[in-house]
């Protein structure tokens, strides 16, 4: 089973009532952080379907670097120093190229206050088409997502994570529309797709309605989740246009919204 806890549904601009990207994606029992946008934490704690206690996160996964899908590591690396917390697990932190030089630039500026008390963090750079199996037989496997180059990493991420029984639910990250993302989302149960701009607001890099209704016509995906709103998008019935081009199954997500898959049953 595959269960999606998305924690904030905006982008990099604010937006009364939805945080940057964050989602908290759980496959066969292992719960996973996929990007940390500002003001995850506070989601991931208040919401129902999510952790007991920060002790049951064990594994970060980045679609890429920008500040809307990253910043609050900085937040939970130090909350990780608080000695009521137990985990001796390792804490495997995960993502595109550049990752490593990322997070060496935040240790000097914060030093020790980014080494958790129990636990050693784990830096893995991924490279793309890579699958990486989880605990319970479940796996992920990133793609390049068309998005600009940033800073610290040339590729940016999107990922497909699969359950033992077949379950499958890709989460697109930031970027525009693109053949790897097609053969990746064709079929899957779930496709959390972003779609950051109105149709007449479009930009490289970022989906829109009608971006997205031509990706799920060649997809079908079961079920598609839209995230990841900029205003002009976040004030529209977003669902709604994907449907004038697109007969299949559309929500426009809000934050703590919780969806699950199982092919097993
Ligand atoms: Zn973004």
């Amino acid at each position: 089973m595959i269960s999606l806890l998305v924690l904030g549904t905006g982008g990099g601009v604010p937006i009364p009532g939805r945080a940057p990207t964050s989602n908290l994606v759980t496959v066969d029992g292992q719960k996973i952080l996929v990007d940390l946008g500002p003001g995850a934490l506070s989601r991931l704690v208040s919401s129902p379907h999510g952790p007991d206690s920060l002790d049951e996160i064990d594994t970060i996964i980045f679609t890429h670097l920008h500040p809307d899908h990253c910043n609050d590591i900085v937040h939970l690396l130090f909350a990780m120093r608080c000695p009521a917390l137990e985990s001796k697990m390792p804490l495997l932190m995960m993502g595109p190229p550049g990752l490593t030089n990322y997070m060496s630039k935040l240790k000097e500026l914060y030093g020790d206050w980014l080494n958790p008390l129990h636990r050693q963090v784990v830096i893995t750079e991924f490279s793309s088409d890579e699958t990486f199996i989880l605990e319970n037989g479940g796996a992920v496997t990133p793609f390049i997502a068309n998005h600009s180059e940033n800073r610290f990493s040339k590729h940016n991420f999107g990922y497909c994570f699969s359950d033992k029984t077949g379950s499958k639910v890709v989460i697109s990250g930031d970027g525009g529309p693109s053949k790897t993302l097609e053969n990746v989302a064709k079929g899957c149960d779930l496709l959390l797709i972003e779609c950051s701009t109105p149709d007449e607001l479009a930009v490289d890099g970022h989906m829109t309605p009608a971006r997205v209704a031509g990706l799920c016509n060649v997809t079908r995906p079961k079920k598609t989740v839209l995230n990841h709103f900029y205003p002009a998008a976040a004030e529209l019935d977003l669902a709604k246009l994907v449907y004038d081009n697109y007969d299949g199954s559309v929500v426009m997500a809000n934050d703590g919204d919780f969806f699950t898959v199982d092919q097993g049953k």
